[in-house]
């Protein structure tokens, strides 16, 4: 029986061999040319387009905002950190890094609320246009040239709703008194005068009180109420005359800018910094701060917010906006404050004469 052999030829065995090693060589070519996939691109940016594809061409790029809200200016009386120089808020450059001019078109006014439509603008080495539009919000001001309130509504800086009615500040309906917004001349909570809090403040009060610990509810007590204009006037005073006003003004209010004038509003127990660290005052205290909040009180003057609230720390000071309000500004023991909370500042407008 003839069998037949299956014999290799070396021909073949050299075509394979090429075959192989040009494979190989395309894979190496194809890796090196695209050591990083766009898919797994650490830097997390997308392959640059355009402006390789254009041989040498190099296409500038405007970096500036979208979008940029700023309170009216009211004859120089508001003193804001809000951009004023739009301009100065863009660049544009390619990424050869050469710069190009950028102007603004369109028409402002920084005095007058509205939403004004503009456009940050270049010319690239063509002499085309190439722009960028910046939708700028001029919202009005509550504050007159003078600094005194405008009554109206307004939207706060992070949005809420600002009413001014004869005279005083409504954030969401709650009655806000701080150096910016104070209550108006002849102003009595209650409107007789009779210098008492309001009914449903001192409700809350003793329900906070019965609450309290044995050791505790005999010490719940309302140092500093209500206090009228006058009262405040006197108080002030004083306090300028034996520390001088840049040091009255840190931990007192001038008379009309007082939260004690609303009758929402109490010192407890004490009403000194020194007093308040005495164990028996401080035990006191800490009660407070870790329960008012559930029968609706707030510490107004928190610890290291006196940027917020224009005012040192008053562990003492106690304001009555209701459960709701309050467990939101407690936070779980790091307290919010309603300048913070309501997008409001608190910095006296208003010049001071004695
Ligand atoms: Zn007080």
């Amino acid at each position: 029986m003839k069998k037949r052999r299956k014999t290799i030829r070396p021909e073949a065995i050299a075509l394979l061999a090429i075959l192989l090693c040009t494979v190989v060589i395309c894979l190496i070519i194809v890796i090196k040319k695209d050591p990083v996939s766009p898919m797994t691109d650490p830097t997390g940016e997308s392959p640059v387009t355009g402006a390789q594809t254009s041989g040498q061409e190099a296409v500038p790029v405007i970096t500036a905002p979208e979008e940029i809200s700023v309170r009216a200016v009211t004859g120089g009386a508001w003193e804001q950190d809000d951009p004023q120089d739009l301009l100065a808020l863009a660049s544009a450059a390619d990424e050869t890094g050469k710069s190009y001019p950028v102007t603004l078109e369109g028409e402002y006014d920084l005095s007058k609320a509205g939403v004004y439509a503009l456009s940050y603008v270049i010319t690239d080495n063509h002499g085309s246009r190439i722009e960028k539009a910046l939708r700028l919000t001029v919202l009005a001001s509550p504050f007159a040239a003078d600094g005194t309130l405008i009554d109206g509504e307004y939207i706060t800086d992070n949005g809420h709703s600002l009413a001014i009615k004869g005279g005083l500040a409504y954030v969401d309906g709650y009655l806000l008194v701080n150096k910016s917004y104070s209550v108006p001349e002849g102003f009595s909570s209650t409107g007789d005068c009779t210098r008492s809090m309001v009914p449903e403040v001192m409700e809350a009060f003793q329900r906070m009180r019965n609450a309290a610990p044995a050791s505790i509810r005999a010490n719940i007590t309302i140092r500093s109420g209500v206090r009228n204009i006058a009262d405040q006037t006197v108080i002030f005073n004083n306090y300028v005359r034996n520390d001088g006003l840049e040091n009255a003004l840190t931990y007192s209010a001038r008379p009309r800018y007082s939260e004690h004038h609303t009758g929402l509003a109490m010192d407890i127990l004490t009403s000194s910094a020194e007093e308040s660290k005495q164990p028996a005052t401080a035990a006191v205290l800490d009660w407070l701060n870790k329960n008012a909040w559930k029968y609706g009180f707030i510490q107004r003057y928190p610890e290291n917010k006196t940027e917020e609230t224009g005012y040192i720390y008053e562990p003492w000071h106690y304001r009555y906006v209701g459960t709701e309000l309050a467990e939101a500004l407690y936070n779980n023991g790091d307290w919010i404050t309603m300048e913070t909370y309501f997008g409001v500042d608190s910095f006296y407008h208003t010049a001071y004469s004695s």
